[in-house]
């Protein structure tokens, strides 16, 4: 049998969080998620893409402090499970610097690969799980998530 590409918690396709739900959705996110995977976190500035970054990380497994890696575009950790790459390109100024940063590598491994601002990448950015977070009109403590 072959594993399906989206864990089942992704199948939810839109739902209305506060932070702590976000944090909440994104732990059980990432216990469920098995490397070789990709995803990418899409929406506005501070719609909560590191935030959710964040708590996939944790529930895959990764003990260290997550921070957001829009000056390196990249962060990397060690989970017990695999690597994983932390991926901003906010600040991403030419496809060279992708190659530079090991992208095709990164993208091409056996991690698990969380990248913010995926549609910098443009035709680069390879088979994901998608996941995008708006702000929910007049509640500035919650926003919709997308996904599945
Ligand atoms: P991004 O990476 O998308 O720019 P961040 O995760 O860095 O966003 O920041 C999101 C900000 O919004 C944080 O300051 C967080 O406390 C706040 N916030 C308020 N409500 C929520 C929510 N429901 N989910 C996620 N973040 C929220
Ligand atoms: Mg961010």
């Amino acid at each position: 049998m072959t594993r399906p590409l989206v864990p089942a918690l992704a199948a939810d396709s839109r739902l209305v969080l506060d932070e702590d739900e976000l944090r909440q959705w994104g732990i059980r996110f990432g216990q469920a998620a098995v490397a070789p995977l990709v995803v990418t976190l899409s929406g506005d500035l501070g719609a909560g893409k590191t935030t959710l970054a964040q708590a996939i990380c944790a529930g895959y497994g990764v003990s260290d402090a997550v921070t957001s890696p829009t000056y390196a575009l990249v962060q990397e950790y060690l989970s017990p499970r695999s690597v994983v790459y932390h991926i901003d390109l906010y600040r991403l100024e030419s496809e060279k610097q992708l190659t530079n940063i090991g992208w095709d590598e990164i993208v091409s491994g056996n991690g698990l690969v969380i990248i913010e601002w995926p549609e910098r990448a443009g035709e680069r950015l390879p088979p994901h799980v998608p996941i995008a977070l708006e702000y929910e009109p007049g509640d500035p403590t919650r926003r919709i998530l997308l996904a599945g």
